[in-house]
């Protein structure tokens, strides 16, 4: 199948018992067995559930991978992945990632005795100079967030199998329908399904697609053991909202193009940070790795003024500003007081997320509209 074909049809079948086309929300803790352990695959759904099982499978294909499995948020996947670590284990990751996964890098993880290193993951050197013994996880997030910068999977990919290291990627931004990690040689994606695959600002889940068997039973035996798992109605409105990704992320990238585009132009602007601008640093790689750019674009402004920015994401009006992304509506954030607040200023500054930076996730209504907005905003 298709990516479009599977998004609609992949792990799906009609409910068994009275033909409904839809996956039925099986809001049910438990299940009736013939006998002792004599049951139809289902014994409790902390473990597995219908639903969130037909939910897992659907992720699994349109990721190319062999196993899903889904959480009640993007950091518990991140949380399940980071479990099957070990005291004295070490982490190398991107070093301009999602405030809320350095957050817990640093503030949880490092309390159990796993010790990360955060590097700009476009200098191999840097990365290689971290590699020990110890290393057992690289971290990769591309597109970055909001630096929109590109890491090349496939690169990375070499380091991390040339030292027998797991690879795990954040595909929060890309989606399935932009990139296949898995395919460029990960072993393990992260999706916050809450962004593009939810896709309507109505859920908070996570995911993990992998294809090794032995990696899949570790992530299945934590997803049991420390119980972070979404419930039925939220994988029911997942599988619901995966349906038309493949129709929104098209218009996201058309309108993200849109949008990078008038803002590039602009006096009052800086620097845009849109993968598809051929001035963005890595254009070369994110065309080779991605099929389109997608719609979230961060700008800076000239003086770069924090009462600028502020000004600005106040003075929009179809703009929400709000945290998070990937909702069919348009979000305004200023992630130096919000997303990444909880990043030290010095270290935020050096990746370039300076006061003056904006970040858009560009919804998919009428483009028209947006820039009439972001232009009464702006003048
Ligand atoms: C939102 C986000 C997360 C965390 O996911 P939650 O669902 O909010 O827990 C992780 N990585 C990226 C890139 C995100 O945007």
């Amino acid at each position: 199948m298709k990516f479009g074909t599977k998004v609609i049809h992949a792990g799906l079948e009609p409910d068994l018992a009275t033909g409904a086309i839809m996956t039925p929300i099986y809001q049910t803790s438990t299940y009736v067995q013939d006998g002792v352990g004599n049951h139809k695959g289902y014994e409790y759904s902390r473990t597995l559930n219908p639903t969130r099982h037909a939910l897992e499978k659907n992720l699994a294909a349109i990721e190319n991978g062999k196993f899903g499995a889904c959480f009640g948020s993007g950091l518990a996947a991140i949380d399940c992945v980071i479990k099957m670590l070990n005291p004295g284990d070490e982490v190398i990751s991107t070093n301009d990632l999602y405030g809320g996964s350095y957050r817990i890098f640093t503030t949880i993880f490092e309390k159990y005795g796993i010790k990360f290193h955060f590097v700009p993951m476009h200098n191999t050197t840097a990365i290689k100079e971290k590699i020990n013994a110890n290393t057992k996880l690289i971290w990769v997030e591309t597109p970055t967030n909001p630096m929109m910068n590109i890491i090349d999977i496939k690169t990375i990919t070499g380091i991390a199998k040339k030292n027998n290291i797991l690879l795990a990627v954040d595909n929060t931004f890309a989606t399935p329908y932009l990139q296949n990690p898995l395919d460029l040689g990960a072993d393990i994606v992260m999706h916050s399904v809450t962004k593009y695959l939810g896709g309507h600002s109505d859920v908070v889940m996570g995911a993990l697609v992998v294809n090794n068997e032995k990696v899949a039973k570790e992530i299945y035996r934590i997803q049991n053991s420390s119980g972070a798992v979404c419930g039925p109605q939220d994988a029911f409105l997942v599988l619901r909202g995966i349906k038309t990704l493949h129709l929104r992320m098209q218009r996201h990238c058309e309108n993200g193009k849109i949008i990078a585009e008038y803002l590039a132009a602009h006096p009052k602007v800086e620097n845009v940070y849109w993968p598809g601008l051929p001035s963005h640093p890595n254009h070369d790689i994110a065309k080779a790795q991605m099929k389109d750019f997608g719609g979230m674009v961060s700008f800076s402004l000239k003086g770069n003024k924090l009462e600028d920015a502020l000004n600005i994401v106040k003075k929009v009006k179809l703009f929400a500003l709000a945290e998070s992304l990937g909702g069919v509506e348009s979000l305004i954030g200023h992630p130096a007081t919000m997303t990444h607040a909880a990043i030290p200023k010095a270290d935020r500054e050096e990746t370039g997320i300076v006061d003056s930076l904006i970040r858009l996730s560009v919804g998919v209504e009428d483009a028209d509209d947006l820039l009439t907005d972001l232009s009464n905003a702006l003048n």
